[in-house]
């Protein structure tokens, strides 16, 4: 009788001749299929950690053979499974900080690629540190309807400096505590008093419309039935105050441009103040 023979794990290892006569006994034989259990077992026992190439580094040999297998094979569609698995796993990460050059390529890419609705919004919030709840409050940024005077330069130059602080009642937040739900500082917001985009560029504004505008100035101001606003009315047209996103939200939320002046907490007092401390004259000077 031969030696029993043990691996270095200790299990019996059959002989040779034992392994022949086992060679003999299965050849022509078939296994029934693998249950789809046996198959989810087989695969675990060699997933990450567990798998021997695990953490060793793929030969160039091996990593051409791998491409060449892909060549040509497109991918089916990531499941929504899948896609829920990549998005928790990356959730919280922040990308590694990327060249340059891998920079310029994506935006070589991406330029003049159409972009989705979704697409849209998504960069939208991203550039201005709002989250989609806020997006749908606030919608897209706008400039164009207003008047070409109000660019960033106007931004930095007249309300900044002017007013750091959002003059909503009781407020006083300034930039750094103007944090959104996604926890990015937000420049103040530049809340027009009278609702009128058109200020400072008054002359767009049609004679029809001009009745609708006064409805919103204190009745000793307005001056219904003038074809032109007159430089008092210009004033309250003109006023802009810095206010922080949670009070931007509230008063344009609670306060709409119809309710007549006289009935306004807010529209009436930051009026007030602009006109106690700065003659009504919100920040610089124009014209
Ligand atoms: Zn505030």
């Amino acid at each position: 009788m031969t030696e029993v023979q043990k691996s270095k794990a200790g299990n019996y290892v059959p002989s040779e001749e034992i392994r022949r006569k086992i060679s003999i006994a299965k050849t022509g034989h078939k296994y029934p299929p693998r249950s789809k259990e046996h198959c989810r077992k087989l695969s675990e026992m060699q997933l990450g950690a567990l798998n021997h190439n695990y953490g060793k580094p793929i030969s160039a040999g091996a990593k051409l053979k791998i491409t060449l297998k892909n060549t040509g094979k497109t991918r089916p569609p990531m499941t929504e499974e899948q896609k829920l698995k990549i998005s928790i796993a990356n959730t919280g990460k922040k990308h590694p900080i990327r060249s340059e050059a891998y920079r310029n390529m994506i935006s070589k890419r991406l330029t003049g690629v159409p972009k989705s609705m979704d697409h849209k919004i998504k960069l939208s919030c991203n550039m201005r540190g709002i989250t989609k709840e806020e997006f749908d409050k606030l919608g897209f940024a706008d400039y164009k309807q207003y008047c070409n005077y109000f660019n960033s330069a106007f931004f930095k130059n007249g309300v900044r400096t002017a007013h750091l602080h959002c003059v909503f009642p009781g407020c006083n937040k300034t930039k750094k505590e103007n944090i959104s739900d996604t926890g990015n500082c937000r420049e103040l917001s530049c809340h027009h008093v009278l609702s009128i985009r058109q200020a400072y560029c008054e002359h767009k504004i049609s004679k029809d419309k001009l009745d609708m505008i006064r409805k919103q100035l204190p009745t000793e101001i307005a001056r219904f039935g003038e074809p032109k606003l007159s430089p008092e009315e210009k004033v309250y047209v003109r006023m802009v105050v810095p206010l922080c996103m949670e009070h931007h939200g509230h008063v344009t939320d609670t306060e709409t441009p119809a309710v007549p002046y006289e009935q306004t907490t807010y529209r009436k007092h930051f009026c007030e103040i602009l006109m106690k401390k700065y003659n009504g004259k919100s920040f610089i000077e124009v014209e």
